[in-house]
C-alpha cells in the first residue's frame, strides 16, 4: 500500500501500521499530525475574510500542514448573524470541494470554531471583537442564530466560545442550546463569577478558551475568571503558546493544573502565521509589524499585541523549551488531547497521519 505523504516522502503502511520509514536528513522524529482547533487565519489567508476564495483556503490548508498542523478549525469571531451564516456556508463549499486530511497534502479542516459573538461586552474580555455585533444569551434570536449557522456549516461546528456571565437559568438554557445542536461549549472572552463559571459547567461547558487572554489588564486578586476556571477539574483548558500571549509562569501553571488530556495548546494564528517578517498594512487593524521574533504588534507600538503568528509547530518548540513538560507530553497537548476533545479518539488515520519534526 501506498504509504503517507508528508514533503512527499513515501511512508510505507500495511494494515494501517507503518512499516517502513525512510531516513530524511535533518528529519529526527515521527509523530502524530497537530491539531489545532483555533485558527483564524494563515499563510496570509483569513478565514474572516468575506472574499475569501477556495484557491485561498486550500492554500491556508496547505501552509497549515507544510507546519506540521494536519487538523485545524477555522475559526470566526463576533459578526452580524447573516455575515456568520454566509461565511460558514461559505467555507463549507470550499471543504466540500477539497480533498483534505490522510494522504493529502493539506490539513484536514472538519469542523469550526465559533468564537463568539455571545461573549462578554466589557473592555478588554472583549478583546478585538466588535461591540456592536454582540450579542446575550439570552437575545430572542439567539437559539434561531445558533440553528441556522449550524444547518449553514453542515453540523460542523464543534466548538462555541461564549461569556456565561449572566444568571444561572439563562446559562443552563443558551449552553443547552450548544449542546443540542452538536456543540461542545466552552466558556471564554468572559467577566463571568466563579458561581457562574460553575454553572456553565453544570450545564455542560468543557473548555475554556485561550485561559489567561482576553481578561482585563486589571484583575480582583481573588475572584477572576483565572482561579475560577483552574479550580473547575471538568473543564479543559486551551492557551496560546507562542511566547508573547502568556507569560512561561502561567503555562507551566495552566499545565500543572490540568495535566495531560485536559490542557490543550492552540495556536489561535492569524493570517501572518506563516509569513516573513515585515511590516503588513490591514483594513481594519491598520499597520501592523511581524517581527524575526514572530510577535505581531501595532505599528509603533511594541507592546500593543495584533494577534498571534506563530504556527502551533512553533509554539510547541517555544513551549519545549521552557522545560516544564517533556517535549513528548507537550506534543500530546497539541495533537492526541485535542484530537480526544473533538472526536473522543487520541489518533485518527485522516485526521493526524505521522507527520516527520
Ligand atoms: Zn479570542
Amino acid at each position: 500500500m501506498k504509504g503517507l505523504l508528508w514533503n512527499e516522502t513515501p511512508v510505507s503502511v500495511e494494515n494501517q501500521q507503518i512499516t517502513e520509514i525512510p531516513s530524511e536528513p535533518g528529519l529526527k522524529h515521527i509523530a502524530p499530525g497537530l491539531v489545532d482547533i483555533q485558527v483564524n487565519g494563515f499563510g496570509g489567508v483569513d478565514f474572516n475574510d468575506p472574499t475569501i476564495t477556495l484557491a485561498d483556503y486550500r492554500q491556508a490548508l496547505k501552509a497549515l500542514r507544510e507546519h506540521r498542523v494536519t487538523c485545524a478549525l477555522p475559526t470566526l469571531i463576533t459578526n452580524q448573524g447573516q455575515t456568520l451564516e454566509e461565511q460558514l456556508a461559505r467555507l463549507e463549499a470550499y471543504r466540500a470541494e477539497t480533498p483534505q486530511g490522510g494522504e493529502t497534502a493539506l490539513a484536514a479542516a472538519p469542523f469550526y470554531h465559533l468564537e463568539g459573538p455571545f461573549i462578554s461586552p466589557e473592555e478588554g474580555y472583549r478583546g478585538a471583537h466588535p461591540l456592536e455585533d454582540v450579542m446575550a444569551l439570552d437575545d430572542p434570536q439567539a437559539e434561531k442564530w445558533i440553528e441556522a449557522w449550524q444547518t449553514a456549516a453542515n453540523g460542523r461546528i464543534r466548538i462555541m466560545t461564549y461569556s456565561p456571565h449572566t444568571d444561572a437559568e439563562t446559562v443552563k438554557r443558551f449552553t443547552g442550546i450548544l449542546k443540542s445542536n452538536g456543540i461542545l461549549p466552552s466558556v471564554g472572552h468572559t467577566h463571568a463569577s466563579a458561581a457562574q463559571i460553575h454553572a456553565a459547567v453544570e450545564a455542560g461547558a468543557v473548555l475554556a478558551t485561550h485561559l489567561g487572554n482576553a481578561c482585563a489588564q486589571l484583575l480582583p486578586r481573588h475572584e477572576n475568571p483565572i482561579w475560577a476556571v483552574l479550580a473547575e477539574d471538568l473543564l479543559s483548558v486551551s492557551m496560546i503558546g507562542d511566547g508573547f500571549h502568556l507569560p512561561p509562569e502561567m503555562l507551566k501553571v495552566f499545565y500543572r493544573m490540568k495535566g495531560r488530556g485536559r490542557t490543550l495548546l492552540i495556536s489561535d494564528a492569524t493570517q501572518y502565521a506563516g509569513k516573513e517578517p515585515g511590516e503588513y498594512h490591514t483594513h481594519i487593524g491598520g499597520d501592523v509589524v511581524l517581527t524575526p521574533e514572530r510577535k505581531l504588534h501595532i505599528k509603533g507600538s511594541p507592546k500593543v499585541l495584533a494577534g498571534a503568528a506563530k504556527s502551533l509547530w512553533e509554539d510547541w518548540r517555544h513551549v519545549t523549551e521552557l522545560g516544564f513538560a517533556s517535549p513528548e507530553e507537550l506534543w500530546f497537548a497539541a495533537s492526541g488531547a485535542p484530537l480526544a476533545f473533538l472526536t473522543g479518539k487520541e489518533f485518527d488515520w485522516e485526521l493526524t497521519p505521522y507527520v516527520f519534526i
